[in-house]
């Protein structure tokens, strides 16, 4: 890149959320090992030990955009993160929204797609607050000109394949033309006028996500999870206008529990690490303003490369983190690729 380029600042915006430690956790008196001292950064006390076994905490700082702490509500988290890029796609642009962790750190949590828990707080995650900025900006004096409608998708990503959740989890085929452009063949698009008709949308795709597993939980942490939110033109062509793609990211656990024999488990295992090793390369080429864009590494990475491409795409990752010692691994491990995100 040459030095005359400028680089929009923002264009990727890194933050990690610390999740309170939970019941469990609490009764086991796990040890909270993550600290938020305020402006972005953020401490983790890993445990190590001496050669002569004596053991110690050893204090290893981060530094993100943001970095919020067990008592920040996903209201907030969302006004730092997502809420900026709605803007950006009214302006024209293209913008993603990642939630990356181990599971259980709090990803679903934050998007707010968990439809099936008992806990109905779920429309207050970064899905409906969203679907309710998009409805506010439309009508908007600057941008209700525009004549913008508003569509939406929902599809999940597993071992590679893309399935419909807003179809009966009908496998797609992900196809890309003689321009590059890549299209998932028969995507459901469904036209909402309201953020209530996305929450549904959220609500039934969910539902649809978790049918027909034998565990519900391992199955659906083992999958992308995409919503898409497409701004169309009220034209002939309904011409693409802006896409907001929020993600809730397969577990990153990353084979770092490597007991399974289970031939299936480790090609999941293996598909999950390498689609979270593209999404990397391809946010950092983004930051790079970068042409070439590694965006075939992966299947994920295939049906995002609009968002990869042009001067108006932006993007934010979240990570997640769990509190306690027993996690901290998996903390780390998180912490060390979104460090590598952020870095340009
Ligand atoms: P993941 O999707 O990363 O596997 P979940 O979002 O399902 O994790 O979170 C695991 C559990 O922790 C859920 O019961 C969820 O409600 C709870 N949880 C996660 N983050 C928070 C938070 N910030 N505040 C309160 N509870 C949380
Ligand atoms: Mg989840």
């Amino acid at each position: 890149m040459s030095t005359s380029e400028v680089v929009e600042p923002h264009r990727i915006c890194v933050c990690v959320r610390k999740r309170p430690m939970n019941k469990q956790e609490m009764q086991k008196k796990e040890i909270d090992v993550v600290s938020v001292p305020g402006k972005g950064a953020l401490l983790v006390h890993e445990p190590k030990q001496k050669v002569d076994l004596t053991k110690y905490l050893e204090n290893q700082v981060f530094q993100f955009d943001y970095s919020f702490d067990e008592t920040v509500s996903n209201d907030l988290v969302y006004r730092f993160t997502a809420r900026p890029l709605v803007k950006s796609i009214f302006e024209g642009g293209m913008a993603t929204c990642f939630a990356y962790g181990q599971t259980g750190s709090g990803k679903t949590h934050t998007m707010g797609g968990d439809f099936t828990g008992k806990q109905q707080n779920n429309a207050s995650g970064i899905y409906a607050l969203a679907a309710q900025d998009v409805f506010t900006y439309r009508t908007h004096w600057k941008y209700s000109q525009l004549d913008l409608c508003v569509y939406a998708s929902f599809f999940e990503i597993y071992n590679g394949k893309v399935y419909d959740l807003l179809n009966k989890k009908a496998k797609l085929r992900v196809l890309e033309d003689e321009r590059q452009q890549v299209q998932v063949v028969g995507l459901e698009e469904v036209y909402v006028t309201s953020a209530d008709e996305v929450i549904k949308l959220i609500q039934t795709g969910s539902a649809c996500r978790t049918s027909g597993q034998t565990s519900a939980n391992a199955n659906s942490s083992r999958s992308h999870a995409i919503l898409q939110i497409v701004l169309r033109r009220n034209d002939r062509n309904s011409t693409l206008h802006g896409k907001f793609s929020l993600i809730d990211l397969a577990g990153n656990e990353r084979g770092m529990d490597v007991s399974s024999n289970d031939r299936s488990t480790l090609v999941e295992t293996a598909e999950i690490n390498r689609s979270l090793l593209a999404l990397k390369e391809c946010i950092r080429s983004l930051g790079k303003n970068s042409d070439h864009i590694p965006f075939r590494l992966s299947t994920l990475t295939k049906v995002l490369r609009d968002s990869f491409i042009g001067e108006k795409s932006r993007t934010c990752m979240i990570a997640m983190v769990s509190p306690s010692m027993a996690s901290c691994d998996y903390t780390m491990n998180t912490l060390r690729y979104a460090d590598r995100v952020k870095e340009l």
